[in-house]
């Protein structure tokens, strides 16, 4: 700066020497009037480049303007830049905070003092069925007409949070939403949103699920509690005190039923996935199930069924012993107690063309209307009630069924026709099963006679 004052100086100097010397006092006024005159003309020609370059935005190419001017531009342009530079942090940072409310797996809506929408994150969106572009600005009560959240909206102060139905919510598809509003700044509103639709599914289930339970142990309790105090009150011949004392026996081995069934329900869900390690021999598993159903139809029927086991290929199974027994027994027992005495119960192990393995079970009992098919598997779910509870059934059998499945990368099939019987199927997958050497030759001739067996009745 002192330079440029100094030569500014100079230049006046010489041009005050020049004109004295050309025309005295009169002169030398002149020409210090004439350098100030062309010294403020090049500044304005170089403060006008300046300005041109600064408003291009193009900082790269700065134009050559002389030392003091040079300066100015240097200047301006390391200005220009920290500032770019805190912008583009400040940006950063912005997008790196709205990337991870857009992530979060709640809603989230900022509304404006006047309850407009400034901004919303996708999941909100969906939550409330927004348009992100068409809807930001609108007032949020033009939006979400629900009259809980209008009450809510109204008076936040009432209660912390509510729930209400969200988008695309019908009977059969419900979508709840737990909703809340933070107030923050000056007048501004946070709107934040979560889907308690399957945590409010989870805690009908339990309370249905605890209702079920007691009510299945009631029943026998009260009959148990009775025959108690009639034994304590009464005077009975031997005859009707052996009565009282089967009966009670019956009831008490029901209970003993129903907590072995929720036992196992709980252990399945509770254990890990079977692993690869434990392989089931098939010949012994089924040789147990037809031991057992052979007892239960003595047991139960008069005369008792008409049984008929195909052990089919020899396999091992790889999964959990217990389970699969479980599950197989589960579908025998089922098809005796609900088949009448003297008819027909089949089971076989076999290959499908389609190289998976299924362990089936067809009976010619009453059969199941399809309406209560999508249903059966669910816990104490029962078609034929008093049927179930005569037999000793405890409602959950298919549901313990359907989880050994699941657990096994199987898949449960049921077809039945009313009147004329039912067909379940545990259907497991290829590499679960292991054909025992020697038996592969046979399974291959029996896979193909059972495909052309299906070929030649669907023709
Ligand atoms: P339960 O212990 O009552 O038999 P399950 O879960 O095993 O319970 O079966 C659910 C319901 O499905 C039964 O109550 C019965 O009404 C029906 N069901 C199951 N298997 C058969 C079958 N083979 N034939 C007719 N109905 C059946």
């Amino acid at each position: 700066m002192l330079l440029r004052i100094g030569g500014w100086a100079l230049a006046l100097f010489a041009g005050g020497t020049l004109g004295w010397l050309l025309a005295d006092a009169r002169g030398a006024l002149l020409g210090v009037v004439a350098v100030n005159v062309v010294w403020m003309a090049l500044d304005a020609v170089r403060g006008l480049r300046l300005l041109r370059w600064l408003k291009r935005g193009d900082m790269t190419r700065q134009p050559q303007l002389g030392a003091f001017w040079d300066e100015f531009a240097n200047r301006t342009r390391r200005l220009v830049r920290l500032r770019d530079q805190q912008t583009q942090e400040v940006q950063t940072r912005l997008d790196d905070f709205l990337d991870a409310i857009q992530a979060s797996p709640n809603g989230v809506v900022l509304l404006d003092n006047l309850g407009h929408i400034e901004w919303c994150n996708q999941t909100a969106a969906n939550h409330f069925g927004f348009d992100l572009e068409r809807d930001l600005m609108q007032h949020i009560g033009n939006l979400v007409r629900d009259p809980v959240f209008a009450a809510y909206y109204n008076h936040p102060q009432g209660s912390p949070d509510v729930v209400m139905t969200g988008n695309g919510h019908s009977a059969s598809r419900p979508v709840r939403l737990l909703v809340h509003l933070h107030a923050y700044g000056t007048g501004r509103r946070l709107l934040l949103s979560r889907d308690v639709t399957a945590v409010e599914q989870a805690d009908a289930m339990r309370r249905d699920f605890v209702a079920n339970v007691s009510h299945e142990i009631r029943t026998p309790l009260t009959v148990l509690a009775g025959f108690v105090e009639t034994l304590q009150n009464l005077t009975l011949d031997e005859n009707e005190r052996r009565r009282y004392l089967a009966l009670m026996a019956t009831q008490s081995q029901r209970m003993q039923s129903l907590v072995s069934d929720l036992l196992t329900l709980s252990k399945l869900e509770g254990s890990p996935l079977p692993g690869a390690h434990e392989r089931v021999p098939m010949r012994r598993l089924l040789a147990q199930c037809e031991a057992d159903a052979r007892a239960l139809s003595t047991l139960l029927a008069d005369p008792p069924h008409q049984l008929n086991f195909d052990a089919g290929p020899d396999c091992e199974v790889t999964g959990v012993q217990s389970e699969l027994l479980s599950a197989m027994s589960n579908l025998l027992n089922n098809a005796i107690r609900y088949t009448p005495p003297g008819r027909h119960v089949s089971a076989r192990w076999q290959a499908l063309p389609n190289g998976r393995f299924e362990f089936m079970v067809k009976d010619s009992g009453p059969g199941i209307a399809p309406e209560h098919l999508p249903r059966l598997t669910e816990r104490f779910y029962r078609v034929d009630r008093s049927r179930s509870r005569e037999t000793g059934g405890t409602g959950l059998g298919l549901a313990i069924v359907k989880h050994v499945v699941q657990r096994h990368g199987g898949e449960l099939r049921i077809h039945s026709v009313v009147g004329q019987g039912s067909t379940f199927a545990i259907e497991l997958p290829a590499n679960r099963v292991r054909l025992v050497s020697g038996s592969a030759d046979r399974s291959a001739h029996e896979t193909r006679r059972s495909s052309e067996r299906s070929i030649a009745s669907n023709a």
